[in-house]
């Protein structure tokens, strides 16, 4: 007799439709009272939960939820908001809003010293999710401050849930956090634990069916002062008494794998998609009287899980467990978008091979009743394994031309012409630009005209030719206005561009867009990240015309502007059947056909912009060295196809590069611009004493803000600069595009900028 109980480890709460999105911008516009943006959240739940319960799910997930980020849920349970805040009675949602936007000065009584900005954000493992940084001090204290989990709890059980709380393990939350005075979290967590001891031992009177307690950190390479911290923090929550569910989930185990089956905890949850390898190796680990909990749907991707398959990996879990398996997606759903079902313009075929977060739900259900009752599954598993079978061998999938071409790479496609110091020297009797030559990111203010424009054109209520004419004179706006600023290289501005993935993949083959496949990046911001189903290539030029308008406005050198293969791999969601390498060659070839267009048409200067090079990096140290080859061969093919004289630069945004200079280097762009200047330079200080190479633009003013930099401010920025990096390899810029900016303040600022780089040639 088997016995199979199935949940999820989260599920997405930005709702189908993005109402939470919309209630919460209402509410931050003071249109929306808190009262009425708590309900939305209320209802939200009550579907989701309904969703799990429909779908056969044996418990609900509640603490999943958040307003903004989970991560910043526990900052105000543990009462550990920075006093940096000087909250003062306010009530919890709207500290939590202020920790989450943060807060200009006199906003709230008129006098300084009350502003402060947002806690950090940063990636949430290797996702697109972005959360909230805690911010710790030597002296942080911590206490049971917020009812809220429990309220979800009461919520949940009121609507005749059987419910499993959710919440992100002690070690885990300190080490997402940071210390702001330099001192050591670990040592926080002798103060932390009783207050988990609390959360728990409420839980277990509110009835919870079982606690799940997230220690993702597990799949990392922890320090040992943290790997040993585990057995004595878990033997102190256990004490509580409530069954504790521990979740690990994003990669493997490896050398933590027998610690995790030791600890002290009532049942472990791990990732059967990325750590399926270790499936088995657990099985035997896991003493026979504790839950193993199989995650075994992919909760990052988008694809149909192959059942048939899934089954095979089960089959001798199922065995050495005695029948006794929990299932579940790999991780929290968070990661995906809610449902096909209103994804029309999807083609049948192409839809019959994904699976969102509602079909994952099924998909479970059925992998039980096939383990369970298996005659009364075969039917639906038929259907499934069809589905499966004809995306396997779908012509659809496979271009023969694209695939002969990759047979056929050799390393002479990775080749420059020429070394660096020859390109140099070609491209300055080309371009002859002064010593800190000045330019920007790429894209100008997206006005609303523009917006307005873009958007009549999809609906087909503005005509092609009205829309290539409205897009001109933006561009000869921008052209224009560069001039006058006196900067010498030029962008067209990328006012044709709605976000810099889903334009190239719109024109590229083998990728296709959702309508509504929404997942939630911060706060209330979401993205559609294209789907990448098949081989990759470029049926015709992408940006050619454009960029040939934009040069034959000016004397002055215009850049190209690409987004280079692993940025658009890395915002995308990737095809399962080949490793990401080849995906990500084939994406660097098409590109690099679009380099090799532009040069044919007058460009002299071509940016491949790579602002998600970094993130792509594996979390696990081993497996590092891999991802990076590939990732630098499919910059040097793309850049590949460039000639000596003509330029190539990149662009990062962040440019904590340190552990990956020599890589940086091995890219060999001409020029690479970097985010810099909220660091006051310190970030290029690698960049110094790696003795980098090639030509850098240290951004000199940060563009997430509206404010204007002065001249000065830039110039003492560049001085700096220039101690650590030889003059003749700095570029003058700014830190990233400016599109989100309003154009006043952008010319005030390039005026700034340029005067400052005139200023740093006649000291030169
Ligand atoms: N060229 C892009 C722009 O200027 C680069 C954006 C980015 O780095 N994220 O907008
Ligand atoms: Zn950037």
């Amino acid at each position: 007799m088997k016995n199979i109980e199935l949940h999820v480890p989260g599920f997405p709460r930005i709702g189908a439709r993005r109402e939470l999105k919309t209630a919460l911008e209402r509410h931050w516009r003071g249109e929306l009272p808190a009262t009425e943006l708590e309900a939305t959240g209320r209802a939200l739940r009550a579907r989701h939960w309904a969703a799990q319960r429909a779908a056969g799910l044996s418990f609900v997930t509640a603490g999943d939820f958040a307003y903004y980020d989970h991560v910043a849920n526990h900052v105000l349970m543990f009462g550990c908001e920075p006093a940096r805040f000087h909250f003062d009675g306010e009530p919890e949602l709207a500290r939590y809003f202020t920790l989450a936007r943060g807060r200009s000065e006199g906003e709230r009584c008129g006098c300084a010293g009350h502003d402060a900005a947002a806690l950090e954000m940063t990636k949430w493992f290797d996702t697109n999710y972005h959360y909230l940084v805690p911010e710790f001090t030597a002296d942080t204290a911590f206490t049971l401050a917020s009812e809220r989990l429990f309220d979800e709890v009461a919520e949940a059980k009121a609507l005749g849930h059987a419910v499993k709380a959710t919440l992100i393990g002690p070690l885990t939350f300190l080490w997402l956090g940071k210390c702001t005075d330099g001192t050591d979290r670990l040592a926080l967590l002798d103060r932390l634990l009783p207050v988990y001891g609390q959360v728990l031992a409420r839980l277990k009177a509110q009835g919870v069916a079982w606690v799940q307690i997230d220690e993702p950190i597990l799949g990392l390479d922890l320090p040992q002062a943290w790997r040993s911290a585990f057995e004595n923090a878990y033997w102190q929550l256990n004490q509580a008494g409530a069954p504790l569910l521990l979740a690990t989930y994003f990669s493997p185990l490896e050398e933590n794998l027998s610690l995790a089956c030791r600890l002290p905890v009532a049942g472990l949850h791990v990732d059967g998609v990325r750590a399926a390898h270790e499936l088995v190796n657990v099985a035997d680990w896991l003493p026979v009287h504790k839950v193993l909990s199989v995650g075994i749907v992919d909760g990052r991707n988008i694809w149909r899980t192959d059942l048939d398959a899934a089954l095979a990996r089960l089959a001798p879990v199922v065995d050495k467990r005695g029948g006794n398996l929990w299932l579940a997606t790999s991780c929290s759903l968070l990661h995906v978008p809610y449902s096909l079902a209103p994804e029309t313009a999807l083609d049948a075929e192409l839809k019959s091979w994904l699976a969102f977060a509602h079909e994952k739900l099924d998909e479970l259900a059925l992998l039980r009743t096939a383990l369970t009752a298996p005659d009364d599954a075969q039917q639906a598993l038929a259907q499934a394994r069809a589905a499966v079978a004809a995306r396997r061998t779908s012509p659809r999938v496979r271009d023969a031309a694209v695939r002969t071409r990759l047979a056929g790479l050799t390393a002479e496609a990775e080749r420059r012409e020429a070394p660096f110091a020859e390109r140099r020297t070609l491209q300055q009797a080309r371009l002859r630009l002064p010593p800190f030559p000045t330019t920007t990111i790429g894209s100008f203010p997206q006005t609303p005209a523009i917006r307005t424009a873009r958007a009549a054109f999809k609906r087909g209520e503005l005509a092609a030719a009205a829309y290539e004419a409205a897009m001109h004179a933006e561009i000869e706006h921008a052209i224009r206005q560069q001039e006058a600023l006196g900067l010498d290289v030029l962008v067209h501005g990328e006012a044709e561009r709605n976000d810099m993935v889903e334009y190239f993949g719109e024109q590229l083959a083998g990728f296709a867009f959702t309508v509504n496949g929404w997942v939630q990046s911060y706060g209330s911001r979401c993205v559609k990240p294209p789907i990448i189903w098949g081989d990759v290539a470029r049926p015709a030029p992408m940006t050619v015309a454009w960029a040939r308008h934009a040069q034959s406005l000016t004397e002055l050198p215009v850049k190209g502007m690409l987004t280079g293969p692993v940025t658009i791999l890395q915002w995308s969601f990737v095809r399962d059947d080949q490793p990401r390498a080849d995906t990500a060659t084939q994406i660097a070839l098409a590109i690099r056909d679009e380099v090799a267009d532009l040069q044919e048409a007058g460009i002299a200067i071509v940016q491949i912009d790579e602002p998600a090079l970094r993130e792509g990096l594996p979390l696990r140290q081993g497996q590092r060295a891999a991802y990076l080859d590939w990732a630098v061969r499919a910059f040097r093919i793309t850049a590949g196809a460039a000639r000596a004289d003509t330029q190539i630069h990149t662009h990062m945004c962040y440019a904590e590069f340190n552990d990956i200079l020599p890589q940086i280097a091995a890219l060999d762009a001409d020029v690479i611009t970097i985010e810099t200047s909220r660091s006051a330079m310190a970030l290029l200080d690698g960049f110094g004493n790696y003795r980098y190479p090639n030509d850098i633009g240290p951004g000199v003013y940060d563009i997430h803000a509206p404010r204007v930099p002065g001249r000065d401010e830039m110039l003492a920025l560049l001085r700096r600069a220039r101690a650590v990096i030889p003059a003749r390899q700095l570029w003058v810029n700014p830190d990233c595009g400016l599109k989100t900016r309003g154009w006043e303040e952008t010319r005030q600022a390039l005026k700034n900028m340029v005067d400052a780089a005139r200023t740093l040639r006649v000291e030169h």
